[in-house]
């Protein structure tokens, strides 16, 4: 899903999962324990390693993993719980529900490698000949049509989203694409090595998989070099990840047959016919230039090119669920880019899998198993209580005035929260799921997914539906629909713990709330109206106010190392770095103000010899304790918008007068910043 400001990294970081022997007996303690801290460590000197340091000694990164950190601790707890749910499904037998049918086929067909690999390439030959079948343009289109339906997206992006201009309504969007490598500077930066050399693992890996399916030596080099030079082009005509973060920047509404005079070379209209979109004379091109490069691709390449290029796509999205050869040269090229020791057994991409494909079914089973009323309520108390402080916050801001303090306080107002699980259930009626079909089913299930999108289409927008799946660890705000979602499989410990003190507990869930809160009034959020329509609110004077302050914070995180020789993008952070800052800030504001409220005194009081604040600093940095292996943080530099763990942390107590106070830092230490930043 398009969602802005998610929380954690998710780009290939979304897997996850492994096998619980090999990895608990040697990792430390998985809730919040003071036993995580490295006392040898001044606090004020570096914060994230005094409270992470003895649970990095103790951590080791699992070998099926490219880092070990909270979120996957979860994951891993999560994906135990959802495999006991399916191979339960999968062993019903005909006395099962609906619902439990389709989950337990999905993961009994997935799970079955035997059948997969007496398969081989075959279960896919019948998409791959038809488009090896086509001869001219008009069956190139309809041949591309096929394939964004049944998956990946060779060329473009083509999707619905709300529109940016009128929130209540779906549009049709058209965006780039068409990339296997994760970002367009793997195709064009010859200064860094290791992304020249990606792009050899690229043309390596497709060489395998054309071999393999059944292409000569020569040939299957010569259609990896295809590839590689057509995703070239589109790279270069695609707009720079950090660009993209300003949604104005992706902001080009047009009518239907201006965006057909766009490319004319590319049949938009046959293709908006093949893939069945409802009526609509408006539409957004995101990058209108990255469009009418699509459409030069097609006119300069020729047709045999390109139907290389649609098949490479395909093959490359199956390749995980055909035979060993191509799961393992699949894994292969991940392993380049994650620097993961090795693949995942087999049972957690197959978990993971039926939650990509049935993820509203399989959640419904894991939120009876794992969920109760309770955790909502409380998690509801919370969410409240962040929202008040961020009011009192903007109330207190010495920089902005009444008008736009107003202004911001409808917004807040109207954001929605969705907590835990949907309200209504998405309906899988009509999904097929075939007992031993994995291919079928995988496809099946992809199409079913775009043609839930496409028929969205200029119809009003269903507030209902969630971006995740209820045991996804994440969360997110959405700018179009202001609205804060948190499911839950983030609602557990370390994350939020119902055994533990509340000092903690703002620290770890109550810091994310603030994070995703805040995201309604980073450089992006704050473009978006109560309504999610992308308008500005702010009085010109408060917008320059505004900016002053982002660029403080851009700038001062352009400063730190990431890894190695990589400094951090500030600008490319910005937003998740203004949540993370101020989501900190609300949260420990919602603390004392709940300490305020306890005529006890009891709240105030300390635990394990720490203060209140000190426990909500030690709670803040438990959420971000972190191995990551080197190649899987050089990538992340490249693609994630948010910071990494080290940064998350130090960042922003660096930034906090509060947090000296709570820990006695004197000016000069390194936790102490002589010019502080804040937005919020
Ligand atoms: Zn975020």
């Amino acid at each position: 899903m398009r969602n802005t400001g998610i929380l954690l990294a998710a780009v290939l970081a979304s897997s996850s999962l492994l096998l619980g022997q090999s990895s608990t007996s040697s990792q430390p303690p998985s809730g919040f324990s003071i036993e995580n801290i490295d006392k040898s460590v001044d606090p004020c000197t570096d914060f994230y390693q005094y409270a992470c340091g003895n649970w990095m000694k103790n951590a080791q990164i699992p070998g099926d993993q490219p880092e070990w950190a909270s979120f996957i601790e979860v994951e891993e707890r999560n994906n135990l719980v959802l495999k006991a749910i399916l191979e339960k499904a999968q062993a019903g037998g005909s006395s099962r529900s609906t619902l439990d049918q389709k989950i337990g086929d999905y993961y009994g067909a997935c799970i079955d490698e035997k059948a997969a690999d007496g398969k081989g390439l075959d279960a896919l030959k019948p998409e791959l000949n038809r488009i090896a079948a086509v001869k001219d343009k008009n069956g190139l289109i309809d041949a591309i049509a096929r394939v964004h339906l049944i998956g990946p997206n060779p060329l473009f992006n083509f999707y619905s989203s709300p529109d940016l201009h009128d929130a209540n309504m779906v549009i049709a969007n058209i965006d780039q694409g068409g990339l296997s490598l994760p970002d367009r500077k793997y195709y064009i930066n010859d200064s860094d090595p290791k992304m020249v050399e990606m792009r050899k693992h690229l043309t390596e890996y497709a060489t395998t998989l054309f071999s393999l399916s059944g292409q000569s030596a020569q040939r299957a080099a010569d259609s990896a070099q295809a590839v590689l030079r057509i995703e070239t082009v589109l790279a270069k005509a695609s707009m720079d990840r950090t660009l993209r973060r300003d949604p104005k920047n992706r902001d080009h509404k047009m009518t239907r047959d201006a965006a057909v005079a766009l490319a004319p070379n590319f049949y938009l209209t046959r293709y908006f016919a093949e893939i069945n979109t409802p009526t609509f004379s408006e539409m957004n091109v995101s990058n209108p230039d990255f469009f009418k490069q699509v459409n030069g691709v097609i006119e300069s390449e020729p047709v045999d090119a390109l139907k290389t290029y649609v098949q490479w796509h395909l093959m490359n999205a199956a390749a995980p669920w055909l035979s060993t050869p191509f799961v393992e040269a699949n894994f292969k090229f991940k392993q380049a880019l994650t620097g993961q020791a090795e693949i995942q057994a087999r049972w957690k991409r197959c978990v993971e899998a039926t939650d990509g494909a049935l993820g509203e079914a399989l959640g419904q089973r894991f939120v009876e198993e794992t969920f109760g009323p309770d955790g909502k309520q409380r998690m509801l108390k919370m969410v409240d209580a962040l929202e008040k402080s961020l009011d009192q916050d903007i109330r207190g801001l010495p920089w902005m005035t009444e008008d736009t303090k107003k202004q911001a306080k409808v917004k807040l107002e109207a954001i929605r929260n969705k907590i835990g699980y949907p309200d209504v259930w998405r309906d899988y009626s009509k999904l097929e799921v075939v007992p031993g079909d994995l291919m079928g089913n995988f496809l099946r299930a992809n199409e079913f997914e775009s043609r839930r999108q496409i028929a969205k289409i200029s119809k009003p927008v269903d507030r209902l539906e969630w971006g995740m799946t209820p045991p996804t660890v994440n969360a997110y705000y959405s700018p179009p629909r202001n609205e804060v979602v948190f499911p839950a499989g983030i609602l557990q410990p370390q994350f939020f713990d119902k055994k533990i003190d509340d000092d903690v507990n703002f620290g770890s869930i109550g810091a994310v709330i603030g994070h995703e809160l805040t995201h309604g009034f980073d450089d992006q959020g704050r473009k978006f109206d109560p309504q999610g329509n992308l308008r500005d609110w702010w009085t010109e004077q408060d917008g320059k106010e505004f900016e002053k302050r982002a660029s403080c914070v851009a700038d001062e995180y352009s400063n730190f190392v990431a890894i190695d020789d990589l400094k951090l993008n500030g600008k490319l952070t910005l937003g998740e770095n203004t949540a993370d800052n101020g989501g900190a800030r609300i949260a420990l504001m919602a603390l004392m103000n709940m300490i305020a409220q306890d005529k006890t005194g009891k709240a105030a009081e300390k635990i394990d010899g720490y203060t209140p604040e000190q426990r909500f600093y030690l709670g803040f940095a438990r959420v971000w304790c972190e191995k990551r292996r080197p190649e899987f943080s050089r990538m992340l530099v490249n693609v994630d918008p948010h910071s990494p763990v080290r940064i998350r942390t130090n960042g922003v107590v660096e930034n906090m007068p509060e947090f000296q106070k709570a820990w006695g830092c004197k000016a000069g230490q390194p936790m102490v910043k002589e010019s502080q930043c804040r937005v919020w």
